[in-house]
C-alpha cells in the first residue's frame, strides 16, 4: 500500500507490484536473473550544477531495471525487494562495478572530470563490506575515490545495525570518497547528529522545494538549513528543481548547487555523452529525456 511505502515516492509503476506474495517472489528470482545474466539493468546519470553559472559538478548515479513484460520499475518498487530478499549487496556491488567503469571509459573519452555519486542502502554497510567492494573496483578501474561520493540517508546513517557508523565514514573519507546525506530533512533524527557525522554534504529533499518560492514554511526551513550548513562548513545541494523560480530562490539564498528536472533528467550514459562531449551546450537547451518513453 501507498501508506506503508512512506511519502514521496513515485507510484507510477507501483499498481503492477500491488500484488500478492507469490508474484512478489517471482519478481525478486527475475531481479536475481536480471543481475546475473545483464541487459535489463542500467544505471542513468542526473547532472548537478552550480547555481552560480549552471557549470556541470557532478552527477548521480540511479539505477534502472526495464523488465521485459512489465516495462520500467521504478527503484523505490525493487531496491525494497532487493533488501528484503538478500539481494541488496549483490546489486549496490554490481552499482559501484558499473559506476567505477563508466567513469573509467569517461577519462578515456575526455568527458568531464566531475565525480559520480552513488546511493547507498544501509545493508550494503551491515551485510556487505562496502569499503573493500569500493576499493576492488577503484583499483581494477585505476579511478581516484575522489570520483566516487556516497549517498546516505539519514535512516542509513542512524541504522542501529550498523553499528557506530562514524569511524566507517571517516574511513571511506580518508580512502577520498565524499559522503552526502540524502534526503536531508525528511528523517526524524535531531540535528545533533550533524555534528558528530563526518559527512561533506546536505542533500535537500525535494519535498521542500517544490513549493518554492510561495510556501512561506518550506522557504523558511530551506534558509535555516542553508544557514546552518553553512556554519557547519557543509556543502549543500537542491533536489528536485523544476523551475526557474525554485532556482533563483536557492540561488538568492546562497545555495550553492543544484540538481532536477529543470537542469536535466536523469538519462542514459550514451546521451550524457552527446551532452557533453563534444558539442558542450546549456543544460536547459537539451532535449529531456522522459523515463519510460524509449
Ligand atoms: P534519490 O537518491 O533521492 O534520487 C532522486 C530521485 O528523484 C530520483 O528518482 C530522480 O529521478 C528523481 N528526480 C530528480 N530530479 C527530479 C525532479 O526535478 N523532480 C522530480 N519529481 N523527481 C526528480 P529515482 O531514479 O526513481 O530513484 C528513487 C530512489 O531510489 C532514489 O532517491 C534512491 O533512494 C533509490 N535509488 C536509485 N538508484 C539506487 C541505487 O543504485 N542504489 C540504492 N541503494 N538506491 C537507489
Ligand atoms: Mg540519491
Ligand atoms: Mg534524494
Ligand atoms: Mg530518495
Amino acid at each position: 500500500s501507498a501508506k506503508r511505502h512512506g511519502r514521496n515516492h513515485d507510484r507510477r509503476f507501483r499498481p503492477s507490484l500491488e500484488v500478492d506474495g507469490d508474484r512478489q517472489l517471482a519478481l525478486v528470482n527475475e531481479l536475481r536473473r536480471a543481475l546475473a545474466q545483464g541487459g535489463q539493468l542500467e544505471l542513468h546519470y542526473q547532472t548537478q550544477h552550480r547555481l552560480a553559472d549552471n557549470a556541470l559538478v557532478g552527477m548521480e548515479a540511479l539505477l534502472r531495471w526495464r523488465h521485459p513484460e512489465l516495462g520500467p520499475i521504478a527503484p523505490n518498487d525493487f531496491i525494497p525487494l532487493a533488501e528484503r530478499h538478500g539481494m541488496m549487496v549483490a546489486l549496490g556491488g554490481w552499482v559501484i562495478e558499473q559506476a567505477v567503469s563508466q567513469l573509467a571509459s569517461w577519462r578515456a573519452n575526455g568527458m568531464p572530470s566531475v565525480p559520480v555519486w552513488v546511493n547507498i542502502s544501509a545493508l550494503q554497510l551491515i551485510q556487505g563490506d562496502l569499503e573493500s567492494c569500493l576499493a576492488a573496483a577503484l583499483a581494477q578501474h585505476r579511478i581516484p575515490a575522489q570520483q566516487v561520493g556516497l549517498e546516505l540517508t539519514e535512516s542509513v546513517l542512524l541504522d542501529e545495525r550498523a553499528g557506530d557508523i562514524s569511524p566507517r565514514l571517516e574511513a571511506l573519507r580518508r580512502q577520498g570518497h565524499q559522503i552526502a546525506i540524502d534526503d536531508f530533512g525528511t528523517g526524524y533524527s535531531s540535528l545533533a547528529y550533524l555534528k558528530r557525522l563526518p559527512v561533506d554534504k546536505l542533500k535537500l529533499d525535494r519535498a521542500f522545494i517544490r513549493a518554492l518560492p510561495d510556501d512561506r514554511a518550506d522557504a523558511a526551513i530551506v534558509a535555516a538549513v542553508l544557514a546552518m550548513a553553512h556554519g557547519l562548513n557543509l556543502e549543500v545541494i537542491a533536489e528536485g528543481v523544476e523551475t526557474p523560480a525554485q532556482r533563483d530562490f536557492l540561488r538568492q539564498h546562497g545555495c550553492p548547487l543544484a540538481q532536477g528536472y529543470l537542469f536535466a533528467r536523469p538519462a542514459p550514459a550514451r546521451d550524457i555523452e552527446a551532452r557533453y562531449l563534444n558539442h558542450a551546450e546549456p543544460a536547459q537547451q537539451q532535449p529531456q529525456y522522459h523515463p519510460g518513453a524509449g
